[in-house]
C-alpha cells in the first residue's frame, strides 16, 4: 500500500515537472472584453458613455475605447435647422423661461418632478444594454456624475438635489448592471478628470522604450492642459512649472510611477449659458427703467423677450439683486451686432481688479500660475469654434476677424447662411460651418456672444496671448472617444490608471 502511494506521488511529481517544463503553469485565460458606463449629467444635457477594454490590458495606457455615446432627450429639445422660410424675415421672440431652454435639459431641471429625472435615463440605459453582451452586464460598473447644474441647484434647494440623485440612482439600480453611485462632482474633480481623459487618450502619461526596456517618464511639457467650457461652469487644468503656491487649486496624482502636481480651477457661473444670463441681466439693469434693452452681442434685427423672473432661477444671476425690477415683468433685448461693444460688456462680467498687481492671478482674485505647454479646448470651446470653422489652428488675428465678421452680420443674413448654406458665395466672411444645419436653430443668435466670451475667457482671464494662442487645440475627440471628465472618472474609480508603471510583458509562455 505504502509503495502504491509512493508510486502515485512520484508519478504526480513527474507530471508536474513535465507540465512546468512546457510552461503550462502560467497559462492565462484568453482576454475577455470588459465594459463600464458613466452618465455625464451636465447643466444643459445628460449623456451616457459606454467604454470597453481587454481584461488583460487593464493597466496599460490608452487601451479603453468608447463603445457608445447616447444623449438623453430633454423635453425642451427643439427642431433642428433649416429654419422655416418665414423665419427669414421675422425676428423671433424667444422667451427664456429657463437658462437652458434652448439646449435640452439637465437633471437639475427636474427639481419639481424628481422621478422624471430617473425616467429620462431609461432610453440610454436600454441602448447601452443592446451593445453589452447579456452575460457581462452584471459586472459592468455604472456611475452617474452630475456637474455645475446640480452644484447650483444644491445652493438653492438641497433637498430637491438629494431627491433627484436618489431617483436617478433608483432607476439605474433597476438595470442589470453593477451600480456604483450617483453623486455631484466638485469643480476640481471635473477639471482633473477631464485632464486625465485627455492625456490618457493621447497616450502622454508614459511611453515604453524598447531600447531601455523600461517605461519612460513623460516630458512635462508634453502633457496637455485641459480647457472645458460647460453650460454653468468652466474649468482650466494644467501642469505648471515648479510648485503651486496655493493648495486650493492643487491636485496630486501618482500615475504609472510618476507624480503629477496639477493646477485646476473651476469657475461656477462662468459656463456659457450662465454667462448669457448674467450678461442679459446686467444689460437690463443698466437700461432700467426702460424695458427696451440694446444687446451688443445679438445680431441686428434680432429681438428676444425675457421674463425677469428667469433671473431668479439661478444663484448666478442673484435674484435678490435690488437693482432688478420687482414683479414678473419682461424686457426686450434688441440686437445691435456690435463686436467691440460685445467684448466690452463681457469683460464687465469678470472682476479683474480683484487680482490687484498680482501676476499669478486670473480674475475674481483666483490664483493661477503661468500657463505652460499645449492645451486642448473642448466642449463649448469646440462647439462654437466648429460652427465658425475656426478649429484648424488659425492665428489669433484671423480668429478675431472671423468673429467680428459674424457679429456684424444681420439676423436675416445669419439665418440665410443657415437656410441656404450651400449657396453662400465663398467670399462672404466668415464662412459658417457646414455642420450648422444639424444644430439647434435657437443657438444661432448666440454665437457672436459665445465666441466673444471665449476670447475674453482665454485672453483676458486665463492670460493666453498672441503666441500661446497657437498652443490651443480646439478638439472634441481623441482616439475615437469624446473628451470630457467621464473617462478619467471611470479610469480612476476602477483603478485603471495605477500608481505603478505598467507591466510590459506577461509572464506566461505558450
Ligand atoms: P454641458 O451641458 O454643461 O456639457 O455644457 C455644454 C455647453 O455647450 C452648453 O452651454 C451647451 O448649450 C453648449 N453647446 C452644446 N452644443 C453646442 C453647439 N453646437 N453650439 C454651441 N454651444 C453648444
Amino acid at each position: 500500500f505504502t509503495s502504491a502511494i509512493i508510486g502515485a506521488l512520484v508519478a504526480l511529481s513527474i507530471i508536474a515537472l513535465v507540465l512546468s517544463l512546457v510552461g503550462v503553469e502560467d497559462v492565462t485565460l484568453p482576454p475577455t472584453v470588459k465594459y463600464g458606463m458613466v452618465f455625464d449629467a451636465g447643466s444643459s444635457h445628460t449623456s451616457l458613455f459606454v467604454y470597453e477594454w481587454d481584461s488583460d490590458k487593464e493597466n496599460d495606457t490608452g487601451v479603453v475605447s468608447q463603445t457608445l455615446s447616447c444623449d438623453v432627450q430633454g423635453q425642451g429639445d427643439s427642431p433642428h435647422c433649416p429654419l422655416a422660410p418665414t423665419a427669414l424675415i421675422q425676428a423671433i421672440p424667444i422667451s427664456l423661461s429657463h437658462p437652458d431652454s434652448f439646449s435640452g435639459q439637465g437633471i437639475s431641471s427636474y427639481a419639481n418632478n424628481p422621478p422624471e429625472a430617473g425616467n429620462s435615463l431609461r432610453e440610454c440605459l436600454d441602448k447601452a444594454l443592446e451593445v453589452i453582451p447579456a452575460e457581462k452586464q452584471r459586472d459592468v460598473p455604472a456611475y452617474l456624475g452630475a456637474t455645475a447644474g446640480m452644484r447650483l441647484l444644491r445652493e438653492q434647494n438641497s433637498s430637491a438635489t438629494e431627491q433627484i440623485l436618489a431617483e436617478v440612482a433608483e432607476t439605474m439600480q433597476e438595470y442589470p448592471v453593477a451600480f456604483k453611485g450617483a453623486r455631484i462632482l466638485t469643480g476640481e474633480e471635473e477639471g482633473a478628470y477631464g485632464w486625465i481623459t485627455i492625456n490618457y487618450l493621447l497616450d502622454s502619461f508614459t511611453k515604453y522604450s524598447p531600447k531601455a526596456h523600461t517605461w519612460l517618464h513623460p516630458e512635462a511639457a508634453n502633457i496637455f492642459g485641459a480647457l472645458d467650457l460647460g453650460g454653468a461652469s468652466t474649468q482650466i487644468t494644467f501642469m505648471p512649472k515648479g510648485s503651486l503656491l496655493s493648495q486650493n487649486e492643487a491636485s496630486e496624482f501618482t500615475l504609472y510611477g510618476y507624480r503629477y502636481n496639477i493646477y485646476t480651477h473651476s469657475y461656477l457661473c462662468y459656463g456659457q449659458n450662465e454667462m448669457l444670463q448674467r450678461l442679459a441681466k446686467e444689460l437690463i439693469v443698466e437700461s432700467s427703467p426702460s424695458t427696451r434693452v440694446c444687446h451688443p452681442c445679438y445680431p441686428k434685427g434680432y429681438k428676444e423677450t425675457v421674463s425677469l423672473s428667469s433671473f431668479r432661477a439661478s444663484p448666478c444671476t442673484d435674484g435678490s439683486d435690488p437693482r432688478l425690477p420687482l414683479g414678473d415683468s419682461t424686457a426686450t433685448l434688441e440686437g445691435r451686432g456690435n463686436a467691440s461693444g460685445c467684448l466690452a460688456a463681457l469683460r464687465k462680467l469678470f472682476n479683474f481688479s480683484a487680482c490687484g498687481q498680482s501676476q499669478d492671478c486670473a480674475f475674481d482674485g483666483v490664483y493661477q500660475p503661468p500657463l505652460r505647454g499645449k492645451f486642448i479646448a473642448f466642449s463649448a470651446f469646440y462647439y462654437n469654434f466648429k460652427f465658425l470653422n475656426l478649429t484648424e489652428r488659425q492665428p489669433l488675428a484671423m480668429v478675431r476677424q472671423a468673429i467680428e465678421g459674424l457679429c456684424t452680420r444681420s439676423w436675416e443674413d445669419v439665418q440665410m447662411a443657415c437656410q441656404y448654406l450651400p449657396f453662400i458665395p465663398k467670399h462672404s466672411p466668415p464662412q459658417l460651418s457646414s455642420s450648422y444645419p444639424k444644430e439647434n436653430p435657437k443657438r444661432l443668435p448666440k454665437y457672436c456672444a459665445n465666441a466673444n466670451y471665449i476670447l475674453t475667457l482665454l485672453l483676458d482671464a486665463y492670460k493666453f496671448n498672441e503666441t500661446s494662442w497657437n498652443n490651443i487645440f480646439f478638439q472634441m475627440k481623441a482616439g475615437g472617444a469624446d473628451l470630457g471628465w467621464t473617462l478619467g472618472y471611470m479610469l480612476n474609480l476602477t483603478n485603471m490608471v495605477p500608481a505603478e508603471a505598467p507591466a510590459r510583458l506577461k509572464g506566461h509562455r505558450a
